[in-house]
């Protein structure tokens, strides 16, 4: 698979080779008078992508917007490096995500986490970025990127509170960032990534009907690239959604002591295939990005706050 590619007219798709593996994690280049990088990748991506903006012309002036879909650090961790390299580039993220990008000390704490020794070994941290550098960005934002094209937020929380994907108009091309999942090349189904602390199903699901509403013509996931069939795709992930999360929902409910473990235990019988009918390599791509285990974790977080809540207690935090 080619290092970069045109999804559409305007818009090229950067591997950012995330852990030094293809067609794992993108960055997005959309082309006008004033370009925009969408997705930057994690730290330790920031010399592929730097090269890449560099092979593509562009000077220490050549980006006027840096967009993340939200700050998780796969894709956004380089966002402090590169608003460097290109100092007259505007930061444009969900307004609850701007702090940790000023002050990405707790952001990398909890990230430190979920991910334990993968933080420095896979994604690297974050530099903070300037607060003048940064655009608070609310649902409905639209940047100008000259020459007609404009590109517009659609606030998606669920995946996590801070998210956003972010709409080409000219050419119909919602780039989803983890709102829609995970679709790995040679991955036979589409799986949700709904990590801890934020995971919530009813606004996952009211994102992907903000999504359907808007009549994409192409749903681009950052993990990787345009899903096949863009309706299709979106119902898809509506229905994975609930099927993981109603087996997590039985898990508990016939053993009330079952944690995560439990979970991702089922998961893994009821949505992994044997070995034998997928490839030891993809699996492992799939687990390194988006595990059973997070995902379990992130499910079971949701349905204890679901619960908290029909019970009117605290919520929990
Ligand atoms: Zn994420």
């Amino acid at each position: 698979m080619p290092e970069s590619v045109m999804i559409a007219p305007g818009i090229r798709q950067i591997d950012t080779l995330l852990g030094g593996q293809d067609s794992l994690t993108a960055g997005f280049l959309v082309e006008g008078p004033r370009p925009a990088l969408v997705e930057t990748g994690a730290r330790t991506s920031t010399e592929t992508v730097r090269r890449h903006l560099r092979e593509l012309g562009l000077g220490p002036d050549g980006l006027a917007w840096i967009v993340l879909t939200h700050v998780h650090l796969d894709h956004a961790g380089a966002v402090g490096d590169l608003a460097a390299d290109f100092p007259s580039a505007t930061v444009v993220v969900h307004e609850q995500g701007a702090r940790h990008l000023v002050d990405p000390t707790r952001l990398v704490d909890s990230a430190a986490r979920v991910y334990g020794g993968l933080l420095d070994s896979l994604y690297g941290r974050m530099l903070p970025v300037p607060q003048e550098r940064i655009l608070a960005a609310g649902d409905g934002l639209r940047i100008d990127l000259g020459g007609g094209r404009h590109l517009t937020m659609v606030e998606s929380p669920g995946h996590a509170k801070h998210h956003q994907a972010v709409l080409d108009e000219d050419s119909g091309t919602l780039l989803v960032g983890d709102s829609v999942g995970v679709m790995l090349p040679g991955q036979p189904s589409l799986r949700p990534a709904v990590p801890p602390p934020d995971f919530d199903l009813e606004l996952s699901v009211g994102s992907l009907h903000k999504y359907v509403a808007l009549r994409p013509r192409q749903v681009v996931l950052t993990h990787y690239g345009p899903l096949p069939d863009a309706a299709a795709g979106l119902a898809e992930a509506e229905e994975t959604l609930h099927r993981w999360v109603e087996l997590a929902e039985r898990v508990t409910r016939e053993s009330p002591d079952a944690g995560v473990e439990e979970i991702a235990t089922a998961f893994e019988s009821a949505f992994v295939p044997p070995p034998g009918e997928l490839d030891e390599a993809i699996r492992a791509r799939m687990e390194l990005l988006n595990g059973v285990h997070g995902n379990a974790a992130g499910i079971a977080r949701y349905l204890a706050k679901r619960r908290s809540r029909a019970e009117g207690g605290a919520p929990h935090r």
